[in-house]
C-alpha cells in the first residue's frame, strides 16, 4: 500500500513537473491533465520511466494501432486501459485515417481524452506537409492536442536539422502537440541517433529495437548519447519476429514467460528504452504483455542466453532494416527492406492484405533486382539474409 501511495506521489510530481516545464502557453493542458491524474488509478498498473528529460513519467508499456480497430467498441483498447495501458500511437497513415478516428471514439467512451497520452505520426516528404498534418490528426482524434508528434519513418540524417527542430519547436509553443521527435524504420539509425543527440531539441525517437541488437556496440553509443542529451527512447519491433517454422528451431522453454513475454523483458532490461510499443491485436496476445510489464521478476541467465540463441539461429530470416547498407550498394532505386519487411508482416504475423497492400505500393523497378544486384546487396548484408531468394518469396507470395 505504501509503495502504491509512494508511486502515486511520483506520478503526481511528475505530472507537476511537466506542467513546470511545459509553460504558461500549456496551462489549459496542465490542468487537464492534473485532474486526470487526480481521478485515476489505472495511471498506476504498469511501471512507469521518465520520458528522456521531457518531465514525463511514461506507462513502459504501449500498444501501437496500425492494426484495425473496431469503430464501435473496440474491446482490446478498453481491457489495455483498465490494465494501465493508456498510451496509444497512431498515424495519419493507419488504416488511412480510421486508426485515429476510432481512437477519438474510444476517448469518449473512457470519458475524455484526457485520460490517454496519444502520439501520432505525419509521414509528410515536406516540413510544410509535417507541419500541417498535425490538424488533420487532431481532427481525427477529436482533440485540440496531442502528447507527441513524431516526423514518420525519416531514413535519413539530413533530415534531422535545424528547420525540424524549429517545426517541432512551433507546434509545441501552439499547444497542438507537448512533445515531438521522429520515427525510423530503417536506415541508419545510428547516423539518425547520433544526430539528434548532437543537435538537441528532440524530445523522442522511436526506433526499431529487440533482442537481437544486444552487443551492436555503435547502436549502443548512439543511444547512450540520445541518453545524455535528454532524449526519450521508445522501442519498436521487439519481437524481432522471423517466420515460425524458423523460429521453432530453439525450443525455448522458462518457468516464468511466453518466448513473446520473454522478448519484451529482454528490451526493458535496457533502462534506456523508456517504453515499448506493441502491436496487439489479440485479448490474448493483450494479456500477456500486460502481465509481463506487471511483472517484477526478471529474465534469468538461462533464459537470455536463449534469447542470444534464436538471434543467432535465426539471423538470416530476419532483417533489420540498415538500408543504407544493401540498398545504397546495389543504387538508390532498390527497396530491399520494404520487401522483406512486408513479407515479415505476412510469414509472421499473417498480416497479408496490408503486406500486399503495401507491397504493391512499392515501385515496380524498385522491387525488382537483377541477380547481380540481389548478389551485391547480399554481399553487405550483416545479417547474411539470402536476399535473392527471400525477394523472390516476396514477389510470389504478395504480388497478386
Ligand atoms: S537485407 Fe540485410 S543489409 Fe539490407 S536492410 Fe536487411 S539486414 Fe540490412
Amino acid at each position: 500500500m505504501k509503495e502504491c501511495n509512494l508511486k502515486r506521489r511520483q506520478f503526481l510530481k511528475s505530472v507537476a513537473l511537466s506542467a513546470a516545464t511545459i509553460g504558461l502557453s500549456h496551462q489549459p493542458f496542465a490542468a487537464r491533465a492534473e485532474a486526470a491524474a487526480l481521478n485515476t488509478e489505472y495511471l498506476q498498473k504498469i511501471p512507469h520511466r521518465p520520458l528522456g528529460n521531457t518531465g514525463a513519467s511514461v506507462p513502459i508499456l504501449h500498444i501501437g494501432t496500425a492494426q484495425t480497430l473496431d469503430q464501435e467498441y473496440d474491446k482490446i483498447l478498453h481491457l489495455l486501459f483498465r490494465e494501465g495501458v493508456y498510451w496509444l500511437d497512431t498515424a495519419l497513415s493507419y488504416g488511412w485515417g480510421s486508426s485515429q478516428k476510432a481512437i477519438a471514439t474510444f476517448a469518449e467512451q473512457i470519458g475524455g481524452r484526457e485520460k490517454l497520452w496519444l502520439t501520432s505520426k505525419s509521414g509528410s516528404y515536406s516540413l510544410n506537409g509535417f507541419i500541417e498534418d498535425i490538424d488533420e490528426c487532431l481532427a481525427d482524434l477529436r482533440t485540440d492536442y496531442l502528447d507527441l508528434y513524431l516526423r514518420h519513418s525519416v531514413g535519413d540524417a539530413d533530415e534531422i536539422n535545424k528547420d525540424l527542430i524549429q517545426a517541432g519547436e512551433q507546434l509545441k509553443k501552439s499547444g497542438k502537440t507537448r512533445f515531438f521527435g521522429f520515427s525510423s524504420h530503417g536506415g541508419d539509425v545510428v547516423a539518425l541517433l547520433n544526430k539528434a543527440a548532437q543537435l538537441g531539441g528532440i524530445d523522442a525517437i522511436l526506433f526499431s529495437y529487440n533482442f537481437r541488437r544486444y552487443g551492436h556496440r555503435e547502436l549502443s553509443l548512439a543511444m547512450d548519447n540520445c541518453k545524455e542529451a535528454g532524449i526519450g527512447l521508445i522501442a519498436m519491433k521487439t519481437m524481432g519476429a522471423v517466420p515460425r517454422d524458423a523460429e521453432a528451431v530453439l525450443d525455448f522453454t522458462s518457468q516464468n514467460f511466453t518466448l513473446g513475454q520473454a522478448k519484451l523483458k529482454s528490451v526493458w532490461a535496457d533502462e534506456r528504452i523508456d517504453s515499448v510499443v506493441v502491436e496487439m491485436d489479440s485479448t490474448r496476445v493483450a494479456r500477456e504483455n500486460v502481465a509481463a510489464a506487471q511483472s517484477e521478476v526478471q529474465l534469468s541467465a538461462t533464459e537470455v542466453h536463449q534469447l542470444g540463441r534464436l538471434a543467432a539461429m535465426t539471423a538470416s530470416y530476419s532483417c533489420q532494416g540498415c538500408s543504407h547498407l544493401c540498398e545504397k550498394a546495389v543504387n538508390n532505386r532498390a527497396h530491399i527492406a520494404d520487401c522483406l519487411r512486408y513479407l515479415m508482416y505476412h510469414e509472421s504475423y499473417g498480416k497479408t492484405d496490408k503486406a500486399k497492400e503495401l507491397y504493391h505500393q512499392i515501385p515496380l523497378h524498385s522491387r525488382s533486382l537483377t541477380i547481380q544486384e540481389t548478389t551485391l546487396a547480399q554481399s553487405v548484408c550483416p545479417q547474411g539474409i539470402d536476399i535473392k531468394t527471400r525477394l523472390e518469396l516476396a514477389r510470389k507470395l504478395l504480388d497478386n
